[in-house]
C-alpha cells in the first residue's frame, strides 16, 4: 500500500448547500490533514441526492488516495451516504448481526421502541469496516479494496464526527502511511497591508516555487507561510524553508511581530510574565476593542481595566494627558506597566494615540488605522497592541544582560 498523499472532502447534505448549516466539518478536516502532509485538493459540498453524491464519491475516487465524507449517515430516507458508496463500488450493503445488536440496545437501554427505518445505520458493504460512534447512532464507514484507495464516511455532528476522526480514523491511516514530512513556517506581520507585503516579496510569491510562500490577510495580522514536503530528506527540507526565511525577513522584517499562531494578548502576556510584571489598562472611545482583544488572554497579568466613552473632564482646569491616565490607572491596579489609549474618528479614519508606562520610562505614539466605526476600533487596538509590544520589547533588550 502507497501512503496517502492527496485527499478530498465531500461535505453531504442539502442543509449545506441551502446555506441553513455551515461547513465546519471539511475544514477542521482539511487542516488536520494538511498539517500531516496531505494534500487536500478539493473539497465539494452535496445535497441529499443519490445521483449527486455517487457521481461525487466516484470523480472523488478517481482522483485522490482518500476520500472522507460526512454526514447523511443518519437514519432517514436523505441520508444517502451509504447507498451513494455501495452504488459507487458496485457493492450491495447488509444488515450486520453485530451493529444491529448493538443499535437495537441503544434503544433498549432507554426503553425506546426501536424505529426500523434506523436498521440501515446497522448496515455494512462487504470492503467496509463500521467505526464506533460513541456520541450518537450513525456508525461511520471505513473502506478498503486491496491496493486501491480509501473512503472514510463519517457522520455530520461534529461532537460525533471529530472523536471518530482523531482517536480511530487517524491511527489507522497513520499505521498505513499518512502523508509526507512538512516543514511550515508562519510569520506573523502587522502595520503594513497584504498588497504591500506581495509588493516586498515579489517572486516569491511564484505559484510553484519550492517552498511555497502565501500570504493571508487575517484580522490580527497579515500571515505569511513558507512551507515545503520533504522530498529527500527533513533536513533538506529545513534548510529550504530557513533560507526563504531569511529572503523573507530582509523583504519584510520590520513588520513581523510573531511566529506560528501567537495572539496578540499571548505575545504580550510572555514578555509580562519574563519580568514578573502586570499591566493595567484604560481605553477611551473604543467601545471594549482593546479590552475584548487583550483581556481575556492576559489572564493573570492583568491587574485593571476600564472603558470610558471620552476622556474625563478637565481637573483644576487641566484635561488630563493621556500619560496621566496611564499612571493613574498603573496605580489604581498597582501594577509596573500603565496603558491608556485613545481612538478618534479622522476624515474616515481613526487616529489611535497609545501611552505606556513602565519601570523603563514613559512612551506616547499616534497612529492612524484604516476605517472608521467597528472595523477602525478593531484595528486601533491591534495598533495599541502593537506599540505596546515594541516597547515591552524595547525594554527586556535593555535589561537583557
Ligand atoms: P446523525 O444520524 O447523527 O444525524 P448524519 O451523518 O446523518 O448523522 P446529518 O444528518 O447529515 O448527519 O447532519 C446532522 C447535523 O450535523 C446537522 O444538522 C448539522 O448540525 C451537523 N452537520 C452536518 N454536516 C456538517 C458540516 N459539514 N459541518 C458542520 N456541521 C455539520
Amino acid at each position: 500500500m502507497t501512503a496517502i498523499r492527496t485527499a478530498e472532502l465531500l461535505s453531504i447534505g442539502t442543509e449545506l448547500t441551502v446555506g441553513e448549516t455551515r461547513d465546519t466539518n471539511a475544514g477542521d478536516l482539511a487542516r488536520d490533514l494538511t498539517g500531516r502532509g496531505v494534500v487536500v485538493e478539493r473539497i465539494t459540498a452535496l445535497p441529499d441526492d443519490l445521483a449527486a453524491v455517487t457521481a461525487g464519491f466516484r470523480d472523488a475516487l478517481a482522483r485522490a488516495d482518500l476520500v472522507v465524507s460526512t454526514g447523511g449517515l443518519g437514519p432517514t430516507p436523505d441520508d444517502l451516504t451509504r447507498e451513494a458508496i455501495a452504488a459507487c463500488l458496485g457493492e450491495t450493503p447488509a444488515v450486520d448481526p453485530a451493529l444491529d445488536r448493538w443499535l437495537r440496545e441503544l434503544f433498549t437501554r432507554r426503553s425506546l421502541d426501536f424505529p426500523e427505518t434506523n436498521a440501515k445505520q446497522a448496515w455494512l458493504i462487504p470492503s467496509a469496516t463500521a467505526i464506533p460512534n460513541e456520541n450518537g447512532t450513525a456508525p461511520g464507514w471505513f473502506v478498503e479494496r486491496g491496493d486501491h484507495n480509501l473512503v472514510v464516511a463519517l457522520p455530520g455532528p461534529p461532537r460525533e464526527m471529530r472523536p471518530m476522526w482523531q482517536d480511530w480514523v487517524v491511527p489507522r491511516l497513520v499505521a498505513r502511511g499518512l502523508g509526507r514530512p512538512l516543514v511550515s513556517r508562519t510569520l506573523r506581520l502587522t502595520g503594513i497591508g497584504e498588497s504591500a507585503v506581495a509588493d516586498r516579496l515579489g517572486d516569491l510569491l511564484d505559484a510553484g516555487r519550492r517552498p511555497m510562500v502565501a500570504t493571508y490577510a487575517r484580522t490580527d495580522a497579515v500571515d505569511i507561510r513558507i512551507w515545503t514536503h520533504a522530498e529527500s530528506s527533513q533536513a533538506e527540507a529545513e534548510a529550504l524553508v530557513d533560507a526563504t526565511e531569511v529572503r523573507v525577513l530582509e523583504l519584510v522584517g520590520d513588520h513581523v511581530w510573531a511566529r506560528g499562531e501567537t495572539t496578540w494578548p499571548a505575545a504580550v502576556r510572555s514578555l509580562l510574565e519574563a519580568r514578573g510584571w502586570r499591566i493595567s489598562a484604560v481605553e477611551i472611545g473604543l467601545r471594549g476593542a482593546l479590552l475584548g482583544l487583550l483581556g481575556e488572554g492576559l489572564a493573570e497579568t492583568l491587574a485593571f481595566g476600564e472603558t470610558l466613552t471620552e476622556r474625563p473632564a478637565p481637573h483644576d482646569g487641566h484635561p488630563a494627558s493621556l500619560e496621566h491616565m496611564a499612571e493613574r490607572v498603573r496605580e489604581l491596579g498597582d501594577s509596573e506597566i500603565g496603558l491608556a489609549v485613545e481612538a478618534r474618528p479622522r476624515g474616515g479614519d481613526t487616529a489611535v494615540t497609545v501611552a505606556v508606562v513602565s519601570p523603563d520610562g514613559s512612551h506616547r505614539e499616534t497612529r492612524v488605522v484604516f476605517l472608521d466605526g467597528s472595523l477602525g476600533r478593531g484595528r486601533a487596538a491591534i495598533a495599541a497592541a502593537a506599540v505596546l509590544l515594541a516597547r515591552l520589547r524595547a525594554g527586556a533588550e535593555d535589561a537583557a544582560p
